[in-house]
């Protein structure tokens, strides 16, 4: 079981902010190239894709947020989102779960799997 212990919404938006990163990165790496037309027109494509590429994300975000239903976490009180069957309060990382038959087999996966990540 490859399932990250961690909200699937924040997941997406931390991969999409750090895209943009890697995006600008690039663009200013190809300000070394200045000499080389080809060169730096390249690393500007590539930085230009990137950027793109985490709005894309973003905009994919913002439909899975719409899908996504809103509960209220037992653990923090606070309005999160389910994505899935399974997934876990953005704010606590508190697993929780719309399948009431679920609850108690996936608990205790991620804690076992929370136990190896220390270790
Ligand atoms: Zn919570």
């Amino acid at each position: 079981m490859a399932r990250k212990y961690s909200s699937k919404i924040n997941k997406i938006r931390t991969f999409a902010l750090s895209l943009i990163f890697i995006g600008f990165f690039i663009m200013y790496l190809g300000i070394f190239f200045r000499e080389n037309m080809i060169v730096m027109t390249i690393f500007m494509l590539l930085g230009l894709v990137a950027i793109v590429g985490s709005t894309v994300v973003y905009f994919w975000i913002g439909m899975l947020s719409t899908k996504a239903v809103q509960v209220v976490c037992p653990t923090c009180n606070k309005v999160t989102k389910v994505l899935g069957r399974v997934d876990m309060c953005m704010y606590c990382n508190e697993t929780l779960t719309l399948d009431p038959s679920l609850e108690g087999k996936e608990f205790d996966e991620s804690y076992n799997h929370k136990k190896k990540a220390d270790s």
